[in-house]
């Protein structure tokens, strides 16, 4: 293989368990791949060789705010959509993909069913209750019992660099839980507590434990206040 090839796939981080599963396909870019966000030609490069390097036949993402708005995509996505924040699809070869600088993703997948989603949970996703409404969103739109999912949350915010001046205005006072020493909140651990109080096994949810502002090979808002973003996506497989 030429340096030229090999540097065209830059590695991509993959949850072990979720992304072991059969049928589907679960990765986290990093900076070596670019800018997912833009809506310039280079980020649209970016997200074709994404796509491509995934074998997938579309991708599909959202104009994301912040809020808890869940889309369900049966079309074949390669394109923006509305705003939202979590995506859903029984579609296989279909890729949803999440952008992110420390926000987390989730990714929730029911491979019996043949049922995906995507959420993306920055802190305001947590304290919105973002992971249980998307576990309820696959109930209500797909019949999928919580019990039947796994999950897996993306690098994101670590404890380390998850401090919160203005917690008691900005965070709900059941995330005292997850608090640690004077202003530092562990939201992986949230979010693996709203996903086990939304019906999830425990031992089906995994986390990454990678902080994003700690480790530079991730885009990071809170480090370097970019517009840039990496991303996550997971799609099923296609029938062959
Ligand atoms: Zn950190």
């Amino acid at each position: 293989m030429s340096q030229t090839a090999r540097q065209a796939r830059p590695p991509l981080w993959s949850p072990p368990l979720l992304g072991a599963l059969p049928g589907v396909k679960a990765a986290a870019t990093n900076r070596a791949w670019g800018d997912l966000a833009g809506a310039d030609a280079q980020a649209a490069a970016n997200r074709e060789r994404l796509r491509a390097a995934l074998g997938l036949g579309g991708l599909a993402w959202a104009h994301q705010v912040h809020g808890t708005e869940i889309l369900a995509v049966e079309d074949g996505g390669q394109g923006p959509l509305g705003e939202a924040d979590g995506l859903a699809t029984a579609r296989p070869g279909l890729g949803l993909l999440i952008k992110q600088a420390d926000c987390q993703a989730v990714v929730l997948a029911a491979p019996e069913r043949g049922v995906i989603a995507n959420l993306h949970v920055g802190w305001r996703g947590n304290a919105a209750g973002m992971p249980g409404k998307g576990v309820a969103f696959l109930r209500e739109r797909y019949g999928v019992e919580p019990g039947e999912l796994h999950a897996a949350v993306s690098p994101g915010l670590g404890a380390c660099c998850g401090q919160f001046v203005n917690w008691r205005e900005e965070l709900p006072e059941s995330f005292l839980a997850f608090k640690q020493g004077e202003d530092r909140f562990d939201l992986e651990a949230a979010t693996r507590a709203q996903l086990i109080t939304a019906g999830l096994a425990p031992e089906r949810i995994e986390t990454s434990g990678v902080c994003t502002v700690c480790d530079r090979d991730y885009y990071s808002y809170r480090r370097d206040h970019g517009t840039e973003r990496f991303g996550t996506v997971i799609a099923l497989a296609r029938r062959s």
